[in-house]
């Protein structure tokens, strides 16, 4: 088997949504006139996720740290979260002073789920983290019930479900949540990150924290022009979901005619952003999945293993629980994310179809 013809640009798995000029212009030079453009980004955000308090942050991984350092049990040593998830979440434990506990996720839905969290839990633990997984979502219901049962808090990290709904109900709306604005998400701020919450004391504490009091006396506020890119891409949502399900769509038809690969459907009948498409390698799938993506990457489609290695897998520098992850290490050999976002037309995807169907010989 040759090798695949490179294409004259990289397609890259990243969102990279980018909103028209002329709004983010509008939006910029209204901060720049001293419009509270991060209150209205903020008041816009609560209410899209249906949910009493938004406070926006410098990212996504402040938002975590400074909430799981608000909600955790003190005394308690450990942070519980699912293995296969986002690379940087045992420094997010790390930086709140709490040592990584891993546990399972469900096959079918790739996310922690109540049994698995429930399996994963003991008395250290100072705080659920439950991360909705990069297609579908978590169990929300279920984990919040599961957290009442056992006494132990719960932050969602609901980086990847900004749009989705879990049991009928908006993600967001789930007590105490947090959002990344990263250029890579659905949401493109060029970096940021927020919490929701229907918590008043905890919105008062993290307003405070971020205006003045962080602990170690960091800066983590958003920057107005980043919320000036943000109210943009929020008024272009509707587009970017329309050609967000046109490049899925794209994807389940072509790679419905190749055997060995199947693409990880979005739940249907319930609102989703289809913003990333992942895909499993089956058994009769030709080569490996890290072979699969180091071809694909000579060839400038920049796929990407679907967090891997898993968490519990990875060297630390720091303190955390071994654990035996077998469903874990399974799935991590498995999946793979494609090409798609904003600059990736469906052009593109016939011909990353067309790479899949030379590598499948
Ligand atoms: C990207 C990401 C984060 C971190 O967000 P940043 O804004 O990049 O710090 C946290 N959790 C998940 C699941 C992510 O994908």
């Amino acid at each position: 088997m040759g090798a695949l013809v490179p294409l004259d640009r990289p397609l890259s798995t990243s969102n990279l949504v980018q909103p028209s000029r002329a709004s983010i212009m509008r939006y910029a030079r209204d901060a720049y006139d001293g419009a509270p453009v991060v209150a209205m980004l903020e008041s816009r955000l609560s209410r899209f996720h249906q949910t009493s308090h938004c406070i926006t942050l410098c990212s996504g991984f402040w938002a975590l740290v400074l909430a799981i350092r608000l909600l955790a049990r003190p005394g308690r040593p450990d942070l519980l979260m699912p293995s296969l998830t986002y690379r940087r979440m045992a420094d997010v434990a790390s930086w709140s002073g709490l040592h990584p506990r891993f546990c399972e996720v469900d096959p079918d839905s790739l996310a922690c789920s109540p049994a698995t969290m429930r399996a994963g839990f003991t008395s250290a633990v100072a705080l659920l983290l439950a991360v909705h997984p990069i297609v579908g979502c978590c169990d929300a219901p279920g984990l919040v019930a599961l957290s009442e049962e056992l006494g132990c808090p719960l932050l969602f990290d609901s980086v990847e479900s900004v749009f989705e709904h879990a049991g009928g109900k908006k993600v967001g709306s789930f007590g105490t949540e947090c959002f990344s604005l990263h250029a890579s998400k659905l949401l493109n701020g060029f970096e940021g990150g927020y919490v929701t919450t229907d918590d008043d004391a905890l919105a008062d504490r993290l307003r405070q924290q971020r205006d003045g009091a962080a602990p170690d006396g960091m800066d983590v506020r958003l920057e107005p022009l980043h919320a000036a890119m943000a109210l943009a891409g929020l008024d272009e949502l509707d587009d970017q979901l329309v050609r967000n399900q046109a490049c899925y769509e794209s994807y389940r038809s072509g790679v419905s005619t190749l055997s060995g690969i199947k693409v990880v459907p979005f739940p249907e009948g319930s609102p989703t952003s289809h913003k990333t498409i992942v895909v499993e390698l089956t058994d009769d799938w030709p080569l490996s999945r890290d072979t699969t993506v180091m071809r694909l990457n000579e060839a400038n489609i920049l796929a990407r293993a679907y967090y891997h290695p898993p968490l519990h897998a990875r060297p630390m520098a720091y303190a955390h629980r071994a654990a035996t992850l077998p469903v874990t290490d399974r799935l991590g050999l498995r999946f793979m994310l494609l090409p798609c976002g904003h600059h990736v037309s469906l052009d593109d995807v016939r011909t990353v179809i067309g790479a899949l169907r030379a590598l499948a010989g």
